[in-house]
């Protein structure tokens, strides 16, 4: 709507045409812009209309590994464009390439509307945040849901892998989240083989009718791909996620022989805008 508006009278004209011939739904989404700008690794950044979701973008890595550039981090963590304004932070996972409890606390310092919904080893390390902090508990074949903000977020206990005997799970959820009439998936790190796609379908993921959904990109060519579990997510658009950290790098053109709509980004900040529907 934005756009139609900030034109001349005969665009405003057209504007006032459109109820008459679109459903309330299909206005709706027609004047709704969503966009998604890649921040790093597994993190973007989703904005549907004026609202914004930060999903796994505030993360420092592992020494020697990858790390967010210094301007993207420092945006971040002051709360600064394009990462002002945000009224959601998710975090699937308590690992150091997905989360930093610091950069988040400070994020949430600068910007005293965001919110943060995660499973309990996230949460519990922001508690001092009081009500701004939700703490979903999700377990196997059962979601758990919350409202913020508008934005409706369903958290899935998605397992990461099986831990070595004496080590603490590092328990992962994928997120399903809902801003009006858009919706979207982020799957965190998953292994569908622990998962088992018997309880990954239970989950009903098909029957979100997802917008786009964030696939760890090993799942979507060569040795790993798992054609079952991209069917059963069945989004519109696929954006293939953890770009750095993986033994087995991320190969651009194997993605896209097989999914050729695939949304792949050159780098951190570069953005895409969902085509109205
Ligand atoms: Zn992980």
């Amino acid at each position: 709507m934005r756009k139609l508006w900030s034109g001349s009278l005969i665009v405003v004209a057209v504007a006032v045409c459109v109820p008459a011939m679109l459903s309330a739904a299909q206005a709706a989404s027609a004047s709704t812009e969503v966009r998604v700008t890649y921040v790093g690794n597994a993190g973007f950044l989703i904005t549907v209309g004026d609202k914004k979701v930060l999903i796994d973008a505030m993360f420092r890595g592992f020494p020697g590994g990858y790390k967010l550039p210094a301007n993207v981090a420092d945006a971040l963590q002051n709360a600064r464009p394009p990462f002002d304004g945000v009224d959601l932070i998710l975090a699937t996972h308590n690992h150091a390439d997905h989360f930093s409890a610091d950069m988040v606390r400070r994020h949430m310092e600068a910007n005293p509307e965001a919110i943060l919904v995660a499973g309990p080893q996230v949460a519990g390390q922001l508690s001092a945040f009081g009500t701004r902090v939700v703490t979903l508990t999700a377990t196997a074949g059962k979601a758990a849901t919350t409202t913020q903000n508008e934005i409706t977020i369903e958290a899935i206990y998605l397992c990461h892998g099986v831990f070595p005997a004496g080590q603490k799970e590092v328990v992962n959820y994928g997120y399903v989240v809902t801003i009006g009439d858009v919706s979207f998936f982020h799957m965190g790190d998953m292994d569908p083989d622990t998962v088992g796609m018997g309880t990954f379908r239970s989950y009903g993921l098909a029957n979100e009718q997802l917008d786009f959904a964030f696939i760890e990109h090993f799942y979507l060519a060569g040795t790993y791909a798992a054609p079952d579990l991209v069917a059963a997510i069945a989004a519109k658009y696929i954006i293939p996620a953890h770009y750095e950290y993986t033994t087995v790098p991320m190969d651009r053109s194997a993605i896209l022989r097989t999914y050729p709509g695939a949304i792949l980004f050159a780098k951190e900040l570069d953005s895409w805008t969902m085509p109205n529907q």
